[in-house]
């Protein structure tokens, strides 16, 4: 190992890229995929679907391969797709975007983030705020891109930010405040009050907000409001979502990103040497599925809210006290009751114990505040509802002492 350059080295130890021994570190998805794949669990932990898409995605994609759709893409994106998302902004949020010169279809929203994060940090002394727990690869990023993450707790029982806490953490070296809303892993959706005030924050310290939406469509208490949308949020906003999530086609990895031209020709800079383009045949499939009709979007949201209504129920009925999700894919619980306090040790015994895969939430967490999420495990629940009746019966056994 001592070819590696000592400072990467220490960086990527630290930002939990490399174990201690030099080895990648898996993220705690693919740890926990494979848990549950070595034990036979219902897999609740890493959030794919369990079921396909719309028909019309999936056939537009092979009819794509069989038309010869099959060499690079331009480096935006193709036309349709860039027309496509253009159109979907305007249809659910009345926006007008540029579809030749404020969008970039990229490697789905992680790549997006990226390009990001790694083309808008200037130096070691700029700062990205995010919201803590937060998503994996922003702390990772973060660390290539070699600015500071400040950190602010979402809070219990409706995981939202103090609003002092938040003030104090944006200040002028910040560059950066990243939003996710719906959020993973809480199930949050930023109060009005909030997104506000990261507007006013970033407007006052001279910020870009990059905001990660890819639940946009899986808001169940209230219409997904884009923080773009909100006045003087529009000049200094790269908004991100990706077709995994809406199209259940996690694998696809087709994502995008917008903002104000001068910000996405920057990400772009970044982003054509990170992946140049992906995905040829499977854009213009994404292109179909933001043209389908409302009811398709307004189904899925509410198929996915009644399968957290069912593992909602079960969790509680096994003893966790549940969170409810505003939402996203997950219903974040609370092990403690039922002697999870350490929710990492919980979820490593589970799949043997149950046969039930969850991650813990301490896995979003920066070390320092791993104690104030200690019992909270992250279930999925975007699989089947024989599926999840399934765990639910096997969950059942933890209140019996199982
Ligand atoms: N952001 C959040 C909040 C996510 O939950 C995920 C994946 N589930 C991603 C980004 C990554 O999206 P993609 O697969 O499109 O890269
Ligand atoms: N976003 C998915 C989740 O939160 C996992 C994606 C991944 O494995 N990187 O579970």
């Amino acid at each position: 190992m001592g070819i590696l350059p000592g400072a990467w080295r220490r960086t990527a130890a630290g930002a939990g890229l490399l174990s201690a021994a030099g080895e990648v570190a898996p993220t705690i998805f693919a740890e926990m995929s494979a848990l549950a794949g070595r034990t036979g669990a219902i897999n609740l932990g890493q959030g794919f679907p369990d079921e396909d898409g719309p028909a019309e995605v999936l056939d537009a994609a092979r009819a794509a391969i069989l038309e010869g759709a099959n060499q690079y893409p331009p480096g935006r994106g193709i036309p349709d797709l860039l027309h496509a998302i253009s159109e979907h902004q305007r249809r659910f949020y009345g926006l007008e975007v540029d579809p030749d010169r404020e969008v970039v279809v990229t490697a789905g929203a992680t790549e997006a983030i990226a390009a990001a994060l790694l083309a808008l940090v200037d130096g070691p002394d700029d700062e990205i705020v995010v919201f803590e727990p937060y998503y994996d690869s922003y702390a990772a990023i973060a660390a290539l891109s070699g600015a500071k993450l400040r950190t602010v707790p979402l809070r219990r029982p409706d995981f939202q930010p103090d609003p002092a806490e938040l003030a104090a953490a944006v200040t002028d070296r910040c560059r950066i405040i990243l939003v996710n809303d719906p959020h993973n892993p809480t199930g949050a959706v930023l109060s009005p009050a909030i997104r506000e005030e990261i507007v006013r924050l970033a407007q006052r310290h001279d910020a870009i907000i990059v905001t990660d939406e890819v639940y946009e469509h899986l808001a169940f208490t209230a219409p997904h409001v884009p923080i773009v949308t909100l006045p003087g949020a529009a000049e200094r906003t790269l908004t991100i979502s990706s077709a995994g999530k809406t199209f259940s086609v996690t694998g696809w990895k087709i994502g995008w990103i917008h903002g104000p031209a001068e910000l996405i020709t920057a990400v772009l800079s970044v982003k054509q040497f990170l992946t140049y383009v992906n995905g040829g045949p499977f854009q213009p499939a994404v292109a179909a599925g933001l043209r389908l009709p409302d009811a398709f979007f307004s189904d899925a949201r509410d198929r996915l809210r009644a399968k957290h209504d069912l593992l909602g129920a079960a969790l509680a009925e096994a003893g966790f006290a549940v969170h409810r999700p505003d939402g996203g894919y997950f219903t974040v619980a609370d092990a403690t009751g039922i002697g999870g306090g350490d929710a990492d040790a919980f979820c490593r015994a589970l799949p043997e114990r149950i046969g039930v895969a969850a991650i813990p939430l301490t896995a979003f967490v920066s070390p320092a505040h791993r104690d104030d999420y200690r019992g909270l495990v992250r279930f999925a629940a975007c699989k089947r509802p024989d599926v999840i009746a399934e765990a639910a019966e096997r969950l059942a056994g933890l209140a019996a002492g199982g």
